[in-house]
């Protein structure tokens, strides 16, 4: 694969580029909006998303036909290098864009593309995920949420847990047994659930860092129509395998880009604050580290250009992308205890400082790469699929 940029692809920067310099407005920039409370901050994003989209730049990589600009991963890319670059939120819709539609693209009836992959776009609809349960989150295959057809109805009663954005969502990709009696990853289907269905109770769980993005959701009796069904019946375990595979492969396009950013801070961070009488960068320690952290980013962006290059060529994302959520947490949790590093007893203090005193969001992001070694299946989960899938090891 050629690493530089084609002509094209630089033509497709510089587009961008001026894009958002033009329509970004100061106060919706990812510092502005960290300042704020969380839900005038999505109110904000959802803003955001309404223009990218009504300007075709959400869903760079869709295929034409469904509302994307069938653009190539690596404009895809180049896009959210651009916007990370001028402190621009990303679309607000995560699961929706980066789950939910390429997973609709793939195997969705052409009724369910026509409903909701239009929408998604123009950033009429917020999803969340609910997957995960008390006693179903590595094996997930356990989901017990049951969903009961009642004349031309579902009836879901059931609890999910960890379900990202699901205090602001407007719908939910929701993994319920459908079947009782099939085999356990054959009784399970996914549903398109409105939160607004009475019968759901949303409860936000806070987290240290005093944010509460995920919650539990509760299901009593909550009625979707029949069609609501993603898929076809009985395929709710494949359906899922495709959505968490779009989850852990591409979506780290969008991490590297913030990895590159926050890196050069810390190596600026380095240069300009000092510890005993000299600069941090003086020390060789911090040098080295710099080094590795960089070394682990530079892995991290040629294995998902491999990827993207297979991708390209018309391979579907299989198992290669636990080996990139292997290297999206190792590289993660390394650049960002650095940071703290870097900040020495002060880190103390500026995890909960404001940002001004702290350059960049390192007291946010050195919180939230503690997730990643679990969300998206926990590191052991995609070890063991790296050893039987991809080695070939028994299990
Ligand atoms: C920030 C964040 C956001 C999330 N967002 C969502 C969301 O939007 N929707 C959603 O549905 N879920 C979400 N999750 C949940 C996430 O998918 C689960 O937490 C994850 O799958 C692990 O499940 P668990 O927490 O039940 O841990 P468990 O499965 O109970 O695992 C506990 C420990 O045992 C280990 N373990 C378990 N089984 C094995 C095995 N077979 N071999 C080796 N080790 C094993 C695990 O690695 C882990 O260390 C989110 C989680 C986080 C942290």
């Amino acid at each position: 694969m050629d690493l530089n940029l084609s002509p094209s692809e630089e033509a497709f920067r510089q587009e961008v580029r001026t894009w958002i310099r033009q329509n970004l407005p100061p106060e919706w920039t990812v510092d502005r909006l960290e300042e704020l409370k969380p839900e005038e901050a999505v109110a904000c994003g959802r803003k955001w998303q309404e223009r990218c989209g009504a300007a075709g730049w959400l869903g760079l990589a869709w295929p034409k036909e469904y509302g994307g600009r069938g653009a190539t991963l690596m404009e895809q890319a180049i896009y959210v290098t651009e916007a990370i670059e001028a402190r621009s939120p990303m679309a607000v819709d995560k699961i929706g864009l980066q789950l939910v539609g390429p997973g609709l693209i793939e195997i969705g009836t052409p009724a369910q593309k026509e409903r909701f992959l239009g929408r998604i776009l123009r950033g009429e609809m917020l999803w969340c995920q609910g997957f995960s349960e008390p006693n179903a989150g590595s094996d997930l295959a356990n989901v017990q949420t049951k969903a009961v057809l009642d004349g031309d109805e579902w009836v879901i009663n059931g609890q999910k847990v960890w379900s990202s954005d699901a205090p602001w969502a407007d719908w939910c990709t929701l993994l319920a047994r459908t079947n009782p009696d099939a085999p356990k990853h054959k009784g399970l289907t996914m549903l398109a659930v409105p939160m607004s269905s009475p019968g759901i109770t949303v409860r936000p769980i806070k987290q240290p860092s005093r944010r509460a993005e995920f919650a539990e959701i509760f299901f009593e009796n909550v009625r979707v129509p029949r069609d609501a069904v993603i898929g076809d019946l009985g395929t709710g375990w494949t359906v899922t395998m495709r959505m968490l595979t779009y989850e852990r492969g591409l979506y780290t396009l969008v991490e590297i880009p913030r990895f590159e950013k926050a890196w050069r801070q810390e190596v600026e961070y380095a240069r300009s604050h000092r510890r005993n009488g000299r600069a941090l960068i003086e020390d060789a320690t911090v040098r080295e580290r710099l080094a590795q952290s960089y070394a682990y980013i530079q892995m991290m962006r040629l294995t998902n250009l491999r990827y993207i290059t297979r991708y390209l060529r018309g391979v579907a994302p299989g198992e290669e992308s636990s080996l990139m959520k292997l290297h999206w947490a190792t590289t993660d949790q390394g650049l960002y205890d650095l940071a703290m590093a870097l900040g020495g007893p002060a880190s103390l203090i500026m995890l909960n400082a404001p940002r001004a005193l702290y350059s960049g969001q390192w007291n946010a992001d050195y919180f939230y790469s503690r997730a990643c070694t679990i969300y998206g299946g926990t590191q052991d989960i995609h070890r063991n699929l790296v050893a039987e899938r991809i080695f070939g090891l028994p299990r």
